[in-house]
């Protein structure tokens, strides 16, 4: 076995049908008593049926911010400081998914308040010390133990309303995460366990919501698999599928998911020749795959009808040349050596929407 080094990232998890009942008395275990509640404006219901589940329990509610918005702007986080200042809050409660963990992360660095979180997508930002910020269109991206929510509360009742096309695509963003944790200069057999569990419960499960998006029990095994493989994106260093997406995310404006779907058959064929041991690991998780770990996912995102063409989304052809550009200037550490031509290819069939060979 090679040496390794490993680091747990503290956090308190309830998970379960209906455990949303339990954050009143997660919010009394603390000794708090005046939380601010946010949301996204798509979310606001779930805010309200939150705030009357806690007011049945004798807590008031500081207030509710539901103005929570994609890449966490920081005119927003601003504007949830304000309000959070002008309501004496002693605690934040986040619902939604990466966008309003991202604003719930934000306020509870820059205040100390205890940050209870309420995963409504599969993203996995809930176990992750990493938080990205958007100030003047552009996204920057830090680490510190302090942005790890302190209570995280898995209610697979809350993720039953996630629209089929969003629950495939956040959860291909969660598998990219245990993907990348098998090959991370970092890696580890301790994440590396959770990363072939995570994918495995993902990709047994997705295509069962694509069938029956009202499935508690695909549901709830989806959930599960975020939450492994959210903590492999907070245990492991990025690499190449990761660091392209937040390039093309950021300088296209693509959406995030959606990206994160297209890309990862790509980047994994790319790094495919330097790392057979994660490819036969993948391989093992993937139904479908017979050993072959990229065959595998391009067989998941055929059952799962996801868009394959990032054109699809907007980017055009003229983008190629730019994003290749961008994406070999900043050079990190990736199991093969980034080079321009095999990385515009990779970026030409995952604009075009060509399966990944
Ligand atoms: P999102 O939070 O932007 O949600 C997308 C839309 O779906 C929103 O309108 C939201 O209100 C709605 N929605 C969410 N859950 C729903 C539900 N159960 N029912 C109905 N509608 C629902 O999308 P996301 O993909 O979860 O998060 C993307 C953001 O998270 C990006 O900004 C990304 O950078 C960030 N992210 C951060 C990390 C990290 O570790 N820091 C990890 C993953 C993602």
């Amino acid at each position: 076995m090679d040496p390794f080094e490993y680091n747990a990232n503290p956090g308190r998890v309830v998970f379960g049908p209906g455990s949303i009942k339990k954050l009143p008395d997660e919010i009394k275990r603390l000794g708090l008593k005046s939380p601010l509640l946010l949301s996204t404006p798509q979310q606001v219901s779930q805010a309200e049926d939150l705030a009357k589940i806690l007011t049945s329990a004798s807590i008031e509610p500081a207030g509710t911010y539901s103005n929570a918005t994609m890449h966490t702007p920081s005119h927003i986080t601003e504007e949830a400081m304000s309000f959070l200042h002008s309501k004496s809050a002693d605690c934040v409660v986040s619902i939604g998914g990466g966008s309003t963990t991202g604003l719930g992360k934000a306020i509870s660095v820059r205040t100390g308040l205890h940050h209870i979180c309420i995963p409504t997508t599969y993203a996995g930002s809930e176990m992750t010390p990493i938080l990205g910020e958007t100030q003047d269109g552009r996204k920057t991206t830090r680490t510190d133990p302090k942005i790890l929510p302190g209570t995280v509360i898995y209610d697979v009742d809350l993720t039953m309303t996630l629209p089929v096309a969003l629950s495939a695509t956040s959860g291909v963003n969660a598998i990219a995460h245990a993907v990348e944790a098998l090959y991370a200069k970092n890696k580890n057999p301790i994440i590396s366990l959770l990363a072939i569990e995570g994918t495995k419960a993902l990709a047994e499960s997705l295509p069962e919501i694509i069938q029956n998006a009202q499935s508690q029990a695909a549901r709830e095994k989806a959930q599960y698999g975020a939450w492994l493989c959210g903590v492999c994106l907070g245990s492991s260093a990025m690499a190449l599928h990761h660091k392209l997406c937040h390039t093309l995310g950021g300088s296209f404006n693509l959406p995030h998911a959606e990206t994160h779907t297209i890309v990862l058959p790509h980047a994994l064929s790319y790094n495919a020749p330097a790392i057979p041991e994660a490819m036969e690991k993948l391989a093992t998780a993937l139904p479908g795959s017979e050993g072959d770990a990229t065959k595998g996912l391009n067989l998941l995102l055929e059952k799962l009808k996801v868009k394959r063409a990032l054109k699809d989304y907007g980017m055009k052809e003229e983008d190629i040349d730019k994003a290749a550009e961008i994406a070999v200037s900043n050079q990190y550490p990736n199991p093969r050596k980034i080079e321009k031509e095999p990385i515009r290819e990779l970026i030409r069939r995952a604009w075009a929407g060509e399966p990944a060979r």
